[in-house]
C-alpha cells in the first residue's frame, strides 16, 4: 500500500516541478501602473476629420506589414478609428498606402 502511494506522489511532484519552469515573477508588474492610460491621438493634435490627403498621419496608424493597427494598440476612440480606418482604404485604393508588404 505504501508503495503504491509513493509511486503515485513520485511523478506528480515532478509534474508540478516541470510546470513550473523558472520564470520572473510578473515581468509586466511595474509597467502595468505606469502609464498606463492611452489618449486618442487624433483627439490630442485636434484633427476634426481624419483626411486621406495626410497620409504620413494616416500611416502612423498602420504596421509595417501595411495592416491596420486595432484600437486596442493605438488607443484611439471609436469615431476617430472610423475615419482613420476610412482613410487608410482610401489611401490603398490610390496606391498611397501598400495593402501588404512581404515580411523581412
Ligand atoms: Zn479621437
Amino acid at each position: 500500500m505504501s508503495e503504491e502511494i509513493k509511486t503515485n506522489e513520485v511523478p506528480a511532484a515532478a509534474a508540478t516541478a516541470a510546470a513550473r519552469p523558472e520564470r520572473p515573477a510578473r515581468p509586466f508588474a511595474k509597467k502595468r501602473f505606469e502609464s498606463r492610460r492611452k489618449v486618442c491621438k487624433v483627439c490630442a493634435e485636434k484633427i476634426d476629420n481624419v483626411d486621406y490627403k495626410n497620409f504620413q498621419f494616416v500611416k502612423s496608424f498602420t504596421m509595417e506589414s501595411g495592416k491596420i493597427l486595432s484600437r486596442r494598440i493605438t488607443g484611439t476612440c471609436a469615431k476617430h478609428q472610423r475615419q482613420i480606418t476610412k482613410a487608410i482604404k482610401r489611401d490603398r485604393n490610390l496606391a498611397i498606402l501598400p495593402y501588404s508588404l512581404p515580411k523581412k
